[in-house]
């Protein structure tokens, strides 16, 4: 027990799983917590004495399963193992903390989400200096640090990065304890369920750093950024003192500036659906969900990072969009670079475990089989890479070349040279435990095959003893046997028991026979189980002399699976383009943003196939900076304006987009205010939220920015919100000039586009037909000249009693608002009259004919807008039935 506290006494914030045989003890609090959160059994210790110490145990080989379950609860576990063999050792077997498994610091597989990172981050700093923030994955090394000015800003950056687990430096002097309280207190707030730990407060971060990571440190740029250099030395110094013993393998810190990629707030982030949707926060319905069609568990990875830090830099974007054309283009090359990649394991955590000294014979099998494949992924690579490019000027794609062709020796000589040593020592059916051996292959050591001899060797001894021996005593049954109690033994059945010889000594009698053992089985033994015993040892040797061989060149083989990584990004990119149907983005550092016959990549992916409605769209900061999108609810306006922001993020993260042609200008950040009412959760009222990020906006938006705003106002009366809606409309405009989608059912903010040369009014198209509403989903010039909330609440399914009443009370309201409120007021019902009429036609969604309703909305409207401008005397028969064929063909669905 004194063991025991004091290994709890250096781990206080940890539960300390206690090694005693096959079982993991816990003790005190520990036990007492443990067993009631995973259900286990209460016992104690010392039952007789007079305070019992309170107990509970897990099988050592089901670890797994509940420190999953313990860190998922945010708890962090030391494992504390016997460091010498029981069997060998007098008195008390030395036991020590080979490492601590933390929500953030996990190198299990089976605990580890392959697809996203594995993130422990620390925060530094306070609102006078700035902070800091640095994040690690240990399972691949990626270590990334930088400074946010504001508490928001870092609060929005822990967002992105979305870690595990956050550190908190506790500082030393009393200052420092008060910026640490307020600084945890901030992040509490933000964040309630992210797992916290402390580390000591350090002193010098640079040289801890430059100590730690020796040529992987830029110490320049450190200097620059003293608080993200605070924040990576306490990450460091956490990750490091859960992995006592072992050095922490972490090469390279990389300091970033959060405006080296597109800055997508946490809003956006949300609410356009990015890694997940709002509605259950699942990965199903997000565009992540519509754009991963990586094969390889670190390609998925890559494209989450793409996905959530979107380039901003031109010649990057245009790299990756060259890459996505060629295999775009290249079919056949595609497929088959993307089966290799579906067949490769995740080289860049196996390299990862590699370098831990955790890695598996088979993780190192996986490892060599994955390198091997290599070569013919980048020769299918290089049949791409021979593509021709459309737009000429595009530059050489290294991209695609993983550098087979001696263009660059890392993945072509190293990769092939650790794949054939691996695959040549290692068994392809390598297990994960090493303690029964078997997994070197035959020929790699001639002690070990000598000793495998001595094994199989021994199976022939045996044949050989029991042929004597029966000759020797004239018993035909005699056999030689070996279980794991005594070892080899000879059994007599008992009809023979007088012919057994006086060098036989008795050791067990069975039903139907004795068992006897001799001085020469004995001796037998103890070769064949030395023999064995040496065996293992030798393979384990060989095993660990392997992976230090990997773990010595796990950088260079990290920096190829990186590449690996994002072929299988841009192989993605391109295939989802291919399916999807979309265009290679012209991005450039002009502000417009324009697109033709642009859709929602996940709206129109969820839609009967060919009923989204696309639309043509275009914000100019010069021209057409402000789009007030106006239409009844449920017309698509969310939809359209969220599609615009996807088709940016998309484009600037290197992929094609959503759309029949599409141009880009950079955009530095986009901002979202949609909806209301999911933040109710927080406890703040929903129009207090709303104002919020719409002052946030207003305070970090540029002339750069693209803001996606949805029925802002909406949580308060009717005139305060169009009133507040129409002030930073003006603001947008005046002040700021960030191309803006801004949609309303306030008919009133179209009088904005009268008096502010940049707005322009546009509504999602609608049609009354026989008192139902119907759909057109075309984005038409002018504003919506009605709400048809009425019709939407029938469509609903509101009882008809109620749907008359309301129209009638909204006849009365129509006829007495007329008179004036101190509102701003749209000087006409703008352009009721631009978009194609459909009343007469009967497209209403249930009205409309069965046959009808195959055929594309859009369609139905390019026939009414052909025959209506129409004089059918001015025709000529030739020209009337080229025409009536053309409307004809239009009405076959899906031609
Ligand atoms: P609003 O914001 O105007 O209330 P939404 O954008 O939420 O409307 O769209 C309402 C529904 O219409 C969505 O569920 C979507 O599936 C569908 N929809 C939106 N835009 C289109 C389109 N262009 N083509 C086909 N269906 C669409």
């Amino acid at each position: 027990m004194r063991q025991y506290l004091d290994v709890k006494s250096r781990y206080p914030d940890a539960i300390v799983f206690f090694r005693l045989g096959d079982f993991y003890e816990m003790f005190y609090e520990d036990a007492v917590y443990v067993a009631r959160v995973l259900d286990l059994t209460l016992t104690t210790r010392d039952k007789g004495k007079e305070d019992p110490v309170p107990m509970c145990g897990i099988p050592h080989h089901a670890a797994r399963t509940y420190l999953a379950r313990l860190t998922e609860l945010g708890h962090r576990v030391a494992l504390c193992e016997q460091l010498e063999d029981p069997r060998a050792v007098k008195g008390i077997v030395k036991r020590d903390v080979i490492r601590v498994v933390t929500p953030g610091v996990v190198l299990d597989e089976e605990l580890l989400d392959p697809r996203t990172p594995s993130f422990v981050a620390a925060a530094a700093g306070d609102g006078r200096r700035g902070y800091g923030l640095a994040f690690l994955d240990v399972t691949t090394g990626d270590f990334r640090a930088t400074e946010a000015a504001t508490a928001e800003a870092l609060l929005e950056e822990i967002g992105r990065v979305a870690p595990r687990e956050l550190v908190l430096p506790r500082g030393q002097g009393q200052v420092q304890d008060q910026d640490g309280e307020a600084l945890a207190a901030l992040v509490r707030g933000a964040f309630p369920m992210l797992p916290r730990a402390n580390v000591d407060g350090g002193g010098d971060a640079a040289a801890e750093l430059a100590k730690a990571l020796g040529a992987g440190f830029d110490a320049r740029a450190a200097e620059r950024a003293p608080r993200a250099a605070d924040a990576a030395a306490a990450v460091l110094r956490y990750a490091g003192a859960t992995q006592p013993g072992a050095e922490l393998p972490v090469a390279r810190l990389a300091l970033y500036a959060r405006a080296d990629a597109l800055v997508i707030d946490e809003q956006a982030r949300r609410h356009l659906e990015l890694a997940e949707s709002l509605l259950d926060r699942r990965r199903a319905g997000s565009l992540l969900d519509v754009l991963d069609e990586t094969k390889s568990a670190m390609g998925g990875r890559r494209l989450r990072a793409w996905l959530l830090f979107p380039s901003v830099d031109l010649d990057a974007i245009r790299r990756r969009h060259d890459a996505v054309e060629r295999l775009v283009a290249a079919h056949g090359a595609r497929d088959r670079a993307r089966k290799l990649l579906g067949e490769m394991s995740d080289l860049e955590r196996l390299v990862g475990r590699a370098r831990l000294g955790v890695a598996t014979p088979r993780d190192l099998a996986a490892l060599g089989r994955s390198l091997a494949l290599l070569p013919s992924l980048a020769a299918a690579l290089a049949e791409a890479h021979a593509g021709e490019l459309r737009g000429a000027a595009a530059g050489e794609v290294d991209l695609l070349r993983l550098g087979t062709d001696g263009q660059a020796p890392l993945g072509g000589a190293l990769g092939a040279e650790i794949a054939a040593e691996l695959l040549r020592v290692l068994r392809p059916d390598a297990p994960a435990l090493t303690k029964d051996g078997g997994y070197v292959n035959a020929g790699v050591s001639a002690e070990l095959d000598e000793l495998r001899d001595v094994a199989a060797g021994g199976r022939d001894r045996i044949a050989a003893i029991e042929a004597r021996e029966r000759e020797r005593t004239g018993i035909p049954s005699l056999k030689v046997r070996f279980n794991s109690v005594f070892g080899y033994y000879i059994e007599v059945t008992r009809a023979h028991l007088a012919s057994v010889p006086a060098d036989y000594r008795r050791k067990q009698t069975v039903a139907n026979a004795e068992r006897f053992v001799t001085a020469e089985l004995g001796e037998f033994e103890q070769q064949v189980l030395t023999a064995d015993e040496r065996r293992i040892a030798l393979e384990l040797e060989i095993f660990a002399a392997l992976r230090a061989k990997v773990a010595a060149v796990a950088e260079p083989l990290l920096a190829l699976a990186g590449r690996v990584a994002v072929v299988d990004t841009l192989a993605a990119l391109a295939e989802v383009a291919h399916r999807g149907g979309y265009c290679r983005p012209v991005v450039d550092d002009g502000g417009v943003v324009e697109l033709a016959d642009a859709r929602h990549p996940v709206v129109e992916r969820l839609a009967a196939a060919g009923s989204f409605v696309p639309n043509d769209i275009r914000l100019d900061p010069a021209a057409e900076q402000i789009l007030i999108v106006s239409g009844p609810n449920m017309a698509g306006k969310s939809t359209l304006i969220r599609q615009v922001a996807l088709a940016v993020i998309q484009a600037q993260m290197g992929g094609f987009v959503a759309a029949r042609a599409a141009r880009i200008g950079l955009c530095d950040r986009i901002f979202t205010r949609v909806g209301a009412g999911d933040n109710l959760a927080r406890g703040e009222s929903t129009f207090m939220v709303e104002m919020r990020e719409t002052a946030k906006i207003l305070r970090q938006a540029t002339a750069r920015s693209l803001i996606v705003l949805d029925e802002i106002g909406r949580g308060t009366s009717t005139y305060d919100g169009v009133s507040i809606a129409w002030a930073v409309g003006e603001h947008l405009h005046d002040k700021i000039g960030a191309k803006t989608l801004f949609a309303t059912h306030y008919h009133e903010l179209g009088a904005l586009a009268e008096t502010h040369p940049r707005v322009r009014n546009v509504s999602v198209a609608a049609r009354e037909w026989k008192g139902e509403v119907v759909f057109l989903r075309k984005l038409v010039a002018g504003g919506a000249s009605r709400s048809f909330g009425v019709e939407v609440a029938k469509l609903a399914g509101l009882p008809g009693t109620v749907i008359e009443r309301a129209r009638a009370i909204l006849r009365t309201l129509e006829a007495e608002g007329a008179g004036g409120a101190d509102v701003p007021r749209p000087v006409a019902p703008a352009h009721a009259d631009d978009g194609p009429q459909l009343g007469l036609f009967g497209v209403a969604t249930p009205a409309l004919p069965a046959a009808l309703r195959e055929v594309p909305i859009d369609r139905l409207v390019d026939i009414v807008a052909a025959l209506r401008g129409l004089d059918p005397d001015e025709l000529s028969p030739r020209a009337a039935h080229d025409l009536l064929a053309a409307l004809a063909k239009k009405l076959t669905p899906r031609s």
